[in-house]
C-alpha cells in the first residue's frame, strides 16, 4: 500500500518543483544561499512540537520530505536538515532563556541554524576538538576554530561543540550556542568545492564569543551523537531522492533518444543497467524507513549507519549509471547529472564517512560475536 502523502511532502515536492529545480542553476552562478526561500519554506521547524510553532513531524514522514528534497538539490536540503537539527535541539533541550530567544525563530526560519563540531585537525575523530569554552560570569567564551561549517556568515545561530576542561575524549565536550551577530565570531576562510558554490562552508573563528550552554559539560558528546543521527538517516533519504531524480532524467532521455533505429530506452544493455539502478533505489528506501522507525531506540544508531553507508554509495553508482545513459550529453549542465554526481559524493561524507558509518556497524558485530 503506498504511504499516503502529508502536507509536510506535498510541500516540499512544491518547493522543489516551483523553486529548486528551475532556480538552482542561478544560485550556482551567482553563489549566493537562497536564505529567503529556506526561511519561507514552512520546513524549518520540522522536529519541533507543534505547541512550539513547529510542524511535529515523525521521523517516518520527516524521511519523506528529505527524500523529496533531495529531488531538487542535495546540498540546499542538507541545509535545511542541519538548521532542523539546530531547531529541534535548541526547542527540546535548549534553557528557558535559550527557547525565549531563538526557539521560536528558529522553528518558523525567521533565523537559521549552522551545527559546528569539526575543526582542522578534528574530522571523523570529533573527541580530537580543542575549541575551548571558559566560565564567564553567567554565561560562557569561546574560544577556538572551527572548520567545515556550513551557513558560515549566514547562518543566525550555531551549535558549537567545545571543551570545559583540559582532559581529551569525551568527558568534558559540551554544546554551545553562538549568536553569529557578536564580536569575536568571524568567518576568515570560505572553501571552494567542486560543487554547490551557493552552499557557503568555511572556516569560524571564535575569539572569546559569548555563549550559552545547550549541553552542559560532559554530556554534549551524546547530544551531538543524537543530534547526528537523526542528520544521518536524513542524509540517507536525500540520497534516496537525488537517486530517483537521476534515474527519471535517465528514463526521459533514454525514451526520447534515438540510436540505430531504436529507442536507446530498448537496448537490453540499457534496460538492465537501469533495473539494477532501479533495485537499489528500492533497497535505499527500506534501510531508510527502517532507521527512521528506528531513531530515538537502541536499534537506531546501527539502523541508520546501514541507511547512511548505503543510500549514498548507491545513489552515487546510480548517477554515474545515468549520467552513461545520456552519453556525452551526461556531462553537460543542461542535464543536471554531473551536479548529481558531485552531490552524492558529498553526501558520502557529511555527517560522517561511509567509513565511520562501517565502523559503527563493526562495533555492534563485535558485541554480537561475544554474545555467541
Ligand atoms: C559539504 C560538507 C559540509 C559539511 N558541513 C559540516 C558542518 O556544517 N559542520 C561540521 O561540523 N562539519 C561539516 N562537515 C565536515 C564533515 O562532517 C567531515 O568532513 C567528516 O566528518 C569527515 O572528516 P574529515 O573530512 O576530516 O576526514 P578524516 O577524519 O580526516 O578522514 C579521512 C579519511 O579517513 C577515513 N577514516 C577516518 N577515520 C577512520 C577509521 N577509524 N577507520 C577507517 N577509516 C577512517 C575517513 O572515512 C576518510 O575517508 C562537512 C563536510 C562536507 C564535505
Amino acid at each position: 500500500m503506498p504511504e499516503p502523502e502529508s502536507q509536510a511532502v506535498d510541500a516540499a515536492r512544491a518547493l522543489v518543483r516551483d523553486h529548486v529545480r528551475p532556480r538552482v542553476r542561478d544560485w550556482e552562478r551567482e553563489a549566493r544561499y537562497p536564505a529567503e526561500l529556506a526561511a519561507a519554506s514552512g520546513l524549518t521547524g520540522m522536529f519541533v512540537a507543534a505547541e512550539r510553532g513547529g510542524l511535529g513531524l515523525g521521523y517516518p514522514e520527516g524521511m519523506r520530505v528529505f527524500d523529496e528534497l533531495g529531488r531538487g538539490d542535495a546540498a540546499f536540503a542538507f541545509s535545511l536538515s542541519m538548521h532542523n537539527a539546530v531547531a529541534a535541539a535548541v526547542n527540546a533541550a535548549g534553557s528557558a532563556e535559550l527557547v525565549e530567544s531563538w526557539g521560536s525563530r528558529l522553528a518558523a526560519g525567521a533565523a537559521l541554524g549552522g551545527f559546528s563540531l569539526t575543526e582542522p585537525q578534528a574530522g571523523s575523530d570529533a573527541a580530537a576538538i580543542t575549541t575551548r569554552a571558559v566560565a564567564d560570569g553567567d554565561g560562557w567564551r569561546l574560544h577556538g576554530r572551527k572548520a567545515w561549517v556550513s551557513l558560515a556568515g549566514v547562518a543566525d545561530l550555531f551549535l558549537v561543540a567545545c571543551r570545559t576542561g583540559e582532559g581529551g575524549g569525551h568527558g568534558d565536550v559540551a554544546i554551545a550556542a553562538v549568536a553569529r551577530e557578536q564580536a569575536g565570531v568571524s568567518f576568515p576562510v570560505i572553501y571552494e568545492k567542486a560543487a554547490s558554490s551557493f552552499l557557503p562552508i568555511g572556516e569560524m573563528l571564535l575569539d572569546g564569543a559569548a555563549a550559552t550552554m545547550l549541553a552542559p559539560p560532559g554530556s554534549g558528546m551524546r547530544a551531538a551523537l543524537a543530534a547526528i543521527d537523526v542528520a544521518r538517516c536524513d542524509i540517507a533519504a536525500i540520497a534516496c531522492g537525488l537517486h530517483a531524480e537521476a534515474l527519471d532524467v535517465a528514463l526521459a532521455y533514454a525514451r526520447d533518444r534515438h540510436a540505430f533505429g531504436s529507442r536507446v530506452l530498448d537496448f537490453q544493455g540499457i534496460r538492465w543497467q537501469l533495473a539494477d539502478v532501479a533495485t537499489a533505489l528500492e533497497a535505499s528506501r527500506l534501510l531508510v524507513r527502517q532507521a527512521a522507525e528506528r531513531l530515538g531506540t537502541a536499534d537506531g544508531p546501527v539502523a541508520v549507519a546501514h541507511a547512511k553507508r548505503f543510500a549514498p554509495d548507491a545513489a552515487l553508482a546510480a548517477t554515474i549509471t545515468c549520467s552513461e545513459v545520456l552519453g556525452a550529453y551526461g556531462w553537460l549542465h543542461d542535464h543536471p547529472l554531473a551536479r548529481f554526481i558531485a552531490l552524492a559524493k558529498m553526501l558520502q561524507v557529511v555527517d560522517g564517512t561511509a567509513e565511520i558509518q562501517r565502523l559503527v556497524i563493526a562495533r555492534a558485530l563485535d558485541r554480537r560475536a561475544q554474545s555467541l
